[in-house]
């Protein structure tokens, strides 16, 4: 089940095309008010509202959806007075140009179509290109008989607009945010760093007024970089969209000093602003797949490659954190040391594979058994620890004893002839029993001493140091 825009929960594919045919009327409806009587609109949103949710969602895009779409087409011209046949031919032409974008995009894999990949900018250029092409061809043959002009002028106008609505908007719904992200990082950036990047661009936005002249247009470049490598691609983009747009009506109401006389002055001043905002895009796009390498590189490094709990320095890091901030609260710590049974004999009688699943399965068994916030790490080998923090000893000793208990009863091997049974000695020990200057290490000595005892004692115990 795909996951439409923002929303927690899916919504069935019915539901989904209906509400698809609304979006496209509503967005057709703020087009047709933006045009200027009798001739194209200048902002067309619902082809690239089309193109960007047909890409992001490829459940959605089934045959249903172009019928759907196609409704909420031509239900707006009809209600705003345009005759069947204007409305046919137009919006076929609208459907055709939506139509050849998402084919240049619809294979691409998942990551660059979510504008994670540096390439992503590249194909979404080569798709509003395409779709604003055919767009245009298919549409410009209505100029002489709706318009009374000719059909070059609706050519130029149809695909600059086109390829202004694609570029700016295809990337804002394509980034906007999932339900399933992973969560941004928790960086400590002070407020006035935030709010920097985008309070440049109403500096260059003042800047430009009061300079004017045709390199204005440009002004604005350096703080929309600045946006994109400071926010993820759905603020840069929307931002983006946005002081497109502004620039745009101010060069149309005459703000801005630059006021283009004649259509191809038109044509390469949409053009040369819909290209203004591709070098941001693709930055922001290399700077998200540079977060995302970063984020996967910390966690392989943070993790144990086969069990996936913590690895031997990120829980002792975690420790020495959880450490000094229990110490100053009364309750402390507790800190387990865990170790396999046995374990060699698995290996000998089952092979190294039947050893690796065990200490998988013990590892997932253990991370049930202790609470969400307690650290879970493998040392090395079959040795495993766990941090338990805000724990008086006697609870401390409760948890250890679920964990024990829980690998004795964990369900066998699935795999025939594999181990049917495992159990673990454990050695536990508790900050309050160790004085206030104990560190990480010596507290995981005591609980090696401590687990060194229930081998000694018989295995498949919980002894306390
Ligand atoms: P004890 O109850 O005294 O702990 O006995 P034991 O057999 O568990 O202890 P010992 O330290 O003699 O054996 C540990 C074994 O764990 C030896 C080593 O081959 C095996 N081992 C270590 N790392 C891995 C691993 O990643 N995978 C597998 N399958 N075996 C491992
Ligand atoms: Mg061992
Ligand atoms: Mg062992």
């Amino acid at each position: 089940m795909y996951r439409p825009f923002l929303l927690h929960r899916p919504l069935s594919p019915p539901l989904a095309w209906l509400g698809l045919s609304v979006l496209i009327f509503a967005a057709c409806l703020v087009g047709i008010f933006a045009r200027p009587i009798g001739f194209l609109s200048v902002f067309w949103p619902a082809n690239a509202l089309l193109l960007g949710l047909l890409v992001r969602y490829p459940r959605l895009a089934r045959p249903p959806a172009w019928v759907a779409a196609a409704v909420g087409y031509v239900a707006a011209d009809l209600v705003t007075g345009s005759s069947w046949s204007m409305a046919l031919w137009l919006n076929g032409a609208n459907l055709l140009g939506a139509t050849a974008g998402w084919l240049v995009l619809r294979r691409l894999d998942e990551r660059i179509r979510r504008l994670q990949r540096t390439i992503s900018a590249l194909y979404l250029l080569l798709a509003a290109l395409a779709a604003s092409a055919v767009g245009a061809l298919a549409g410009c043959g209505a100029a002489p008989v709706y318009f009374n002009s000719p059909w070059t002028d609706l050519l130029s106008l149809w695909f600059s607009t086109e390829l202004m609505n694609y570029m700016l908007i295809v990337p804002v719904v394509l980034a906007a945010p999932r339900a399933d992200d992973p969560p941004p990082a928790t960086q400590e950036v002070p407020l006035i760093w935030r709010v920097a990047p985008v309070s440049s661009l109403l500096l260059a936005e003042g800047v430009r007024t009061v300079i004017g002249g045709p390199g204005m247009l440009a002004f604005v470049v350096p703080g929309l970089l600045w946006c994109a490598l400071s926010y993820s691609p759905f603020v840069s983009s929307l931002l983006s969209l946005v002081v497109c747009l502004w620039t745009m009506a101010g060069v149309a109401t005459g703000v801005l000093n630059f006021t283009p006389a004649h259509a191809s002055d038109v044509f390469s001043l949409r053009v040369g602003v819909t290209l203004l905002a591709l070098g941001p895009l693709a930055v922001a796009c290399a700077s998200a797949a540079r977060a995302e390498a970063l984020r996967r590189l910390d966690h392989a490094v943070r993790h144990d490659d086969l069990t996936g709990v913590l690895a031997r320095r990120a829980l002792l890091k975690q420790g020495d954190r959880l450490l000094v901030r229990y110490q100053r609260e009364s309750t402390g710590l507790a800190v387990m040391m865990v170790d396999v049974d046995h374990f060699k004999q698995v290996n000998d009688q089952h092979g190294h594979g039947a050893g690796d699943r065990l200490l998988v399965s013990i590892a997932q068994t253990m991370a049930r058994a202790l609470r969400p916030h307690d650290a879970l790490g493998r040392m090395g080998g079959e040795e495993f620890a766990a941090v338990l923090p805000g724990v008086s000893p006697t609870e401390a000793q409760a948890i250890a004893e679920r964990v024990r208990s829980a690998v004795e009863q964990q369900a066998p091997d699935p795999v025939e002839g594999g181990p049917q049974r495992a159990t673990v000695s454990i050695g536990l020990v508790h900050s309050a029993t160790m004085g206030s200057d104990a560190d990480m290490d010596t507290l995981l000595l005591a609980a090696d001493a401590a687990l060194y005892r229930a081998k000694a004692e018989g295995r498949n115990r919980v002894m306390v140091g």
